[in-house]
């Protein structure tokens, strides 16, 4: 126990937000889905998880939200700060943003965003102020009362991400949540979960399986192999902040796209392009 703690303290001393060391997952059906994995994550830092389909993306978000176990290896997920945040327990120091928005279709917007408040018993009037601020934050603040229905895409995704945003996790995990848009509104989405990332310096976790997309987003790439998934390269991306639409059209960029992509490559090979 005593180790326990030292290497916590380490954790959280080095300024991670979350560290993974020997992480498998074999599924109940003998499919060996991951690993070993070894990742630090900086707090505050935005990290794309990028692999081809199947690699295990989503089972290493699914293992650091807590929402499966690993067959082995150890996770950590830094303490919660100290700050009081009403309404709100160590489970909801993660939001989660699936690739589908997930919405109840039956209520508006305003309670969609709620759910998580409610599921942590956060008091009333806190809740519909913290409501707000994340549809707010997301451009819907006109939208409260709207539903599912009467919403786009582009905007189901940004009520998606304003109830992963309300209960202001300390860290984002996202889920190939923009794959599904068409390019102009992922542009948008994009440039916006930019202007969120710097205005709320959450740590983010991204999961793409897109090489340009997380190039523009991310300060780092994590390009997984092939299943079972491991880190084939972990790249950084420099480049002058803030980052806008000028980035996506420079040589820098362009560079970057590149060396990821070749870093991919072998995740690709021997399999059917079909
Ligand atoms: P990715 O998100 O990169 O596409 P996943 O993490 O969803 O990959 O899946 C990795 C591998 O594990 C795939 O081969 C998938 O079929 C398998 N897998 C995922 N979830 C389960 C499950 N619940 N039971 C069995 N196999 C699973
Ligand atoms: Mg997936």
């Amino acid at each position: 126990m005593a180790e326990e703690r030292v290497s916590e303290a380490g954790a959280d001393a080095a300024g991670l937000a979350v560290r993974l060391r020997g992480v498998t997952k074999t599924y109940d059906n003998g499919v060996m889905a991951l690993g070993p994995l070894d990742l630090d994550i900086r707090r505050g830092e935005f990290v794309s998880l990028l692999g081809p389909s199947g690699c295990g993306k989503s089972t290493a978000l699914r293992l650091i939200a807590g929402l499966a176990a690993p067959t082995s290896g150890e996770i950590r997920v830094s303490p919660v700060t100290q700050r009081t945040r009403p309404g709100r327990d160590q489970g909801q120091a993660i939001g989660f943003v699936f690739q589908e928005p997930t919405l109840m279709p039956w209520t508006s917007v305003r309670g969609n965003v709620r759910l998580p408040l409610k599921l942590a018993h956060a008091p009333a009037a806190e809740a519909e102020a913290r409501i707000a601020d994340a549809l707010a934050s997301v451009g819907l603040a006109d939208f409260a009362e709207s539903y599912p229905r009467e919403l786009s895409g582009g905007m189901k995704m940004r009520v998606s991400l304003a109830r992963a945003l309300v209960t202001d996790p300390d860290i984002l995990l996202m889920d190939e949540p923009f794959a599904a848009l068409d390019e102009i509104t992922r542009f948008r989405l994009n440039n916006d979960l930019l202007a969120l990332w710097r205005g709320l310096r959450k740590t983010i976790i991204f999961v793409t399986h897109s090489v340009f997309e997380s190039v523009y987003l991310s300060q780092r790439v994590v390009v997984m192999t092939a299943r079972p998934g491991r880190i084939g390269a972990d790249i950084r991306v420099e480049t002058d902040e803030p980052r806008g639409e000028e980035f996506r059209t420079s040589a820098r960029y362009v560079e970057y796209c590149r060396e990821v992509s070749a870093a991919l490559a072998p995740s690709y090979s021997g399999r059917s392009a079909l």
